[in-house]
């Protein structure tokens, strides 16, 4: 049964568990820190660079405002190239039209291209229950699979694996799945990658049915745009007959000189490279086969909402839609650093799993509602974001929703407490002088205050409180405080 984050513990509890283990905090933080090194000398080597980000963050806010319009477009040009358009309003729909899809080919057994809107949706587990058989192809999401694991980064998803764990999961699972692992294997790169490739090959050479994301979908052509470095979708995107692409509505960039901007900030941004090795474009169907012979012969897209347009809805938050998936903020986030991806319960992890789920979902489950706190507001990811998301503005607010919500009542009581005396500078005056009287004796550095309180004390020391506010310090050596 393919796993999934169903049921998963708030962040607290998840981190708690996956914090102490050591080996996972090592893999995490060597691969995060080879990365990120990589994409600071990338993005300084481009004079243009701040501007490229603020191009982005504007084309893809006003293809937010203009959503509708835009997705219409597309579905007429898709049409218009014998592709067929299906829409989805969340993952259950999204599941069904693919399984119907697939079922009408009589397919088992089908490729898929990496894409994190099906990690989303469960896709893998609807087929696994309508009897098909998904193989991911991309190194990564293969090892992941055969390791009957959980994706922990949305670029890299085994990224909490070592090469050594990587081939003990080779030896163990490729058999299972077809080609077996070569005799005598290694935890070489080469050896693995090339183990890999022969296993995928046979995968690649014998499916008819073929399932992709896609990372933007122009519309001015209606055109398909899939970014990776292995080769692997391209080979999906080819060899199958039938094409079932599984989009997000918010991966719309108007025009193809729109997408270009894209393509110059992504590979940067998500893997430290100049242009990724593999940019494949594709609109509606491939020649006939026995002409030039490539590509699919039926193509079907799939637009999926599943919780965007309520992330529309939110003022401040819709801004998360931007997003264009290059993992650089979980590369430079302290708290991702130290935990993982699979603390945050979802196939987006980090800085952006922190925001994007609870306004994909909502805050009423507490797994979803703990996120907006997973974070320490240091804002190193609102300065690596090539779409200038303020995640810390985000954060702020989804902190405020929860609170109002009542899922914090008790932080809500004292902000509200807190709020009331800043409101009246007398009142603020005095309370602020007499802290400085007494808090020093009564407040020792380290206190466990009681109850769901203690839970905030057991990891702080209190700050030591001076004798004297700035107030007064500024009237005693200035003479005039206001
Ligand atoms: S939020 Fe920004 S930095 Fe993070 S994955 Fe998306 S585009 Fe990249």
């Amino acid at each position: 049964m393919t796993r999934s984050f169903l049921g998963w513990p708030a962040f607290p509890e998840a981190a708690e568990r996956e914090v102490g283990n050591r080996q996972l905090r090592e893999n995490v933080r060597r691969a995060t820190h080879t990365i990120r090194g990589k994409r600071a000398v990338l993005a300084a080597e481009r004079p243009d660079w701040e501007a490229l980000r603020d191009a982005a963050a504007g084309i893809k806010d006003q293809v937010l405002a203009n959503l509708e319009s835009h997705l219409l477009q597309v579905e007429e040009k898709v049409t218009a190239a014998g592709g067929t358009v299906h829409w989805a309003r969340d993952a259950a729909e999204a599941n069904r039209i693919v399984t119907d899809l697939v079922r009408a080919t009589g397919e088992r057994e089908i490729v898929k291209v990496k894409s994190m809107l099906t990690e989303e949706i469960g896709l893998d587990a609807a087929l696994e229950a309508a009897g098909i058989n998904a193989r991911e192809t991309d190194l990564a999401a293969t090892i992941v699979q055969l390791g009957d694991d959980l994706p922990s980064h949305v670029v890299v998803p085994a990224l909490h694996r070592n090469r050594t764990e990587i081939r003990d999961i080779f030896v163990r699972e490729m058999g299972r799945h077809g080609r077996p692992a070569p005799e005598g294997l290694t935890d070489e790169p080469a050896e693995l990658a090339e183990a890999a490739r022969l296993h995928l090959r046979e995968k690649f050479l014998g499916a008819k049915v073929a399932v992709s994301g896609a990372n933007f979908l122009v519309a001015e052509t209606g055109t398909l745009v899939v970014v990776e470095s292995e080769g692997n979708g391209r080979m999906c995107l080819t060899l199958a007959d039938t094409l079932i692409s599984v989009v997000g509505i918010e991966k719309t960039v108007p025009s193809w000189q729109d997408l270009e901007v894209f393509l110059q900030l992504l590979a940067r941004n998500a893997t430290g490279e100049r242009m990724a090795p593999y940019t494949s474009t594709w609109t509606g169907l491939g020649p006939s086969k026995g002409a030039d012979g490539d590509g699919p012969q039926t193509f079907h897209l799939v637009l999926v909402d599943n919780g965007r347009t309520r992330a529309l809805a939110d003022p401040t938050g819709r801004q998360a839609l931007r997003c264009i998936r290059c993992g650089a903020c979980m590369n430079i986030c302290p708290v991702y650093e130290r935990t993982g991806g699979h603390a945050y319960g979802s196939v987006y992890p980090g800085p952006i799993g922190a925001i994007l789920n609870p306004l994909l979902k909502g805050l009423d489950d507490p797994q979803t509602a703990s996120l907006p706190y997973a974070s320490t507001l240091c804002g190193a990811c609102n300065e690596v974001c090539p779409v200038r998301i303020r995640f810390t503005d985000v954060l702020l607010d989804l902190r405020a929703q929860v609170a109002d919500g009542g899922k914090h009542p008790v932080e809500r009581a004292a902000l509200g407490a807190v709020g009331g005396v800043m409101e009246h500078q007398a009142a603020w005056k005095a309370a602020v002088k007499s802290i400085g009287l007494v808090g020093p004796l009564l407040l020792p550095r380290k206190i466990r205050l009681p109850g769901p309180l203690g839970g905030w004390t057991d990891s702080r020391t209190v700050p030591a409180i001076p004798r004297e506010s700035f107030r007064t310090w500024w009237k005693r050596t200035e003479g005039d405080a206001k």
